[in-house]
């Protein structure tokens, strides 16, 4: 029986690259997505793959997400919380807005995506989770406090949660990817690119978001029961610990 996945924000950039490669490994996939209803449409064109609106900063819009998702495809193996966004400042400059837009997405979406899924995963004594950090909630970033904080606090939720999981055969892991060719990055200068960040990545290059995809399949194989509270780095080794 075909494994049943989630991606949310898995109609563009990293997100539809593992919604794709979930699918090329045999899963059922759902992805969800913000409010790009062009992009999610030609997503659906290209791939054939369901998508489906919702906010992930909403727990109430998360759980009813979830139900539509699972109505539609049977209950969900696989959770992969992807769907995230920057809102650059130092923090002397900071609105509360763009802490706020931040944490509700990047951090409170792991809450909202998991609560309403934990119990029919323990039910079912199956469940992989991923989830999709940062280098920059490693090592920090300037012009990031909201963001490392967020992606840092995904690191500490991701190793509680697989430690309260890890009986009932669901495994929970992290993804930290370094700098990725994707929208993300789009407001990222071109010089700043040129002269400040492709420098610091050994391999030399921006990764692309099928290499993230990849190790996404690998975890969440049936075959990775033993790999749980983990956080691979994916950066070019940008940064290593
Ligand atoms: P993109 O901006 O290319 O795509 C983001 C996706 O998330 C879109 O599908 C978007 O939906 C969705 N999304 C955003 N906000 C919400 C929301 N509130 N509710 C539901 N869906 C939402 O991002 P990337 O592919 O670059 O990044 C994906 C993940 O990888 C993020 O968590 C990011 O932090 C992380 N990451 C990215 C890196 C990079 O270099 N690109 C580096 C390290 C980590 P819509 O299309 O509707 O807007």
């Amino acid at each position: 029986m075909a494994r049943v996945a989630l991606v949310t924000g898995g109609s563009r950039g990293i997100g539809a690259a593992i919604s794709c490669a979930l699918a090329a490994s045999g899963c059922r996939v759902a992805a969800s997505y913000a409010g790009n209803s062009d992009a999610a449409r030609r997503f659906h064109e290209e791939t054939g793959i369901p998508v489906f609106q919702w906010d992930v900063s909403s727990f109430e819009a998360c759980a009813a997400g979830v139900r539509d998702v699972e109505a539609k495809l049977g209950p969900i193996d696989i959770l992969v919380n992807n769907a995230g966004i920057v809102r650059d400042s130092t923090l002397h400059r900071m609105t509360r807005a763009q802490w706020d837009a931040v944490l509700r997405t990047d951090l409170d979406s792991l809450f909202n995506m998991c609560r309403p899924l934990i119990e029919g995963m323990r039910a079912q004594k199956f469940g992989r989770i991923i989830n999709i950090s940062s280098i920059n909630g490693q090592k920090g970033q300037l012009g990031q406090t909201n963001y490392a904080a967020a992606k840092a606090a995904e690191l500490g939720f991701t190793r509680a949660l697989a430690l309260e999981s890890a009986r009932f055969g669901i495994t929970v892991n992290a993804i930290c990817p370094g700098y990725i060719n994707t929208g993300m990055l789009a407001a990222v200068p071109a010089d700043v690119m040129q002269k400040a960040i492709l420098p610091q990545i050994p391999v030399g290059r921006l990764g692309q978001p099928e290499e993230i995809a990849r190790a996404v399949v690998f975890l969440a194989a049936d075959e990775a029961g033993f790999i749980t509270g983990s956080t691979l780095s994916i950066n070019g080794g940008q940064y290593m610990c």
